[in-house]
């Protein structure tokens, strides 16, 4: 394991690099305009000055005590800031679960949104992977993406949806035909019972439609909550939490739980964010697992997460060679 570096020593993501770029042009924007306004003031001051005198006057000494107030509150929030950071570290030497014991749920709670706010701009296009044009589609290709890649299934799918438009197209599929189109996805014999299974549950309890309900996905064959939540987020707009792999994995890596149950850390993620966030956030952490924070090797020398996780130094903290691990997905940037 590589030894961590100080948050001050860390390297600057490729991935953060034009989020960043547009945060600092902000700034010098406003300061190029604060100069403009500055020269008209002076004029303005020095053609009306005995008049002005005494307001002046009564400015500065506003400025003063202002001064005084926020040189008395500094030192609280740098101590704050302190304890914050000291925590981490300490934990970080320890392990992400020493975290999850120590740190307060307030402290969580902003970290893990910090966390997602800079996810958030590393990853402006997050979005489900899965090529789909209706809710049918989407349940297909999320019972297909099972021990698969999304790139596979997105291989797939175009043959399979044409030949299967509607779910008793499904139900009265022939098993063989069915089993060799989606053969290269893996589990292709336990997939065609899902997929049969499914059209048939649809036809006989939905009307052949894909249900909007949690309670009523979970009853169809090959739909567990994972799926549901993905149907539920990305087809009907419904918040929610899709604890697959990556966001399992990650959500430990972060210190956000210990928890390895995926119902329990489901639980947990509703937690610590917004109802209206769910859906994005399991999707900017997926993105950050497949391109960043890899199982095996994690590039933490690359990574816009470092200062805020506890596994920092878990991968290469070089920044030369962590940013040879960043991957980016086919078709969605970086
Ligand atoms: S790449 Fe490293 S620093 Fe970044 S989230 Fe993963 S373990 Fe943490």
């Amino acid at each position: 394991m590589s030894s961590p570096a100080t948050p001050a020593s860390r390297p600057t993501s490729p991935l953060t690099r034009s989020a960043r770029s547009a945060r600092t042009a902000s700034p010098a924007a406003a300061s190029a305009g604060t100069a403009i306004a500055g020269t008209a003031a002076t004029k303005t001051a020095s053609r009306k000055a005995p008049a002005k005198k005494a307001t002046a006057k009564k400015v500065t000494a506003k400025k003063v005590t202002a001064k005084k107030a926020t040189a008395k509150q500094a030192p609280a929030k740098k101590a704050t800031a302190k304890k914050a950071t000291a925590r981490t570290a300490s934990a970080r030497s320890a392990g992400a679960g020493a975290l999850v014991a120590a740190e307060p749920r307030t402290a969580l709670v902003r970290r893990a949104r910090r966390m997602d706010r800079i996810l958030a701009d590393t990853y402006p296009q997050a979005h489900c992977e899965l090529d789909f044009t209706t809710p049918l589609e989407l349940t297909v290709a999320t019972i297909l993406s099972a021990q698969s890649t999304d790139v596979r299934v997105n291989l797939t799918t175009p043959a399979l949806f044409a030949r299967y438009p509607d779910a008793a197209a499904y139900a009265g599929a022939d098993r063989g035909e069915l089993e060799e189109m989606i053969h290269s996805t893996g589990f292709y014999r336990n997939k065609t019972t899902s997929l049969i299974g499914l059209g048939q549950a649809l036809c006989d309890r939905f009307g052949g439609q894909v249900p909007g309900r949690l309670e009523d996905l979970v009853t169809l064959p090959g739909v567990g909550r994972k799926t549901a939540n993905v149907i539920l987020g990305n087809a009907f707009g419904v918040p929610g939490i899709t604890v697959d792999t990556h966001v399992g994995r990650l959500s430990r890596r972060f210190g956000w739980t210990d928890e390895t149950d995926p119902e329990r850390v489901e639980q947990v993620l509703m937690g610590l964010f917004v109802r209206r966030d769910w859906t994005m956030v399991s999707h900017r952490v997926i993105f950050h697992g497949r391109r960043c924070c890899h199982a095996k090797k994690p590039a933490c020398g690359a990574c816009p997460l470092a200062a805020l996780c506890p596994s920092y130094g878990e991968g290469p903290t070089d920044p030369v060679v962590a940013a040879k691990l960043i991957t980016y997905g086919p078709g969605a940037g970086p």
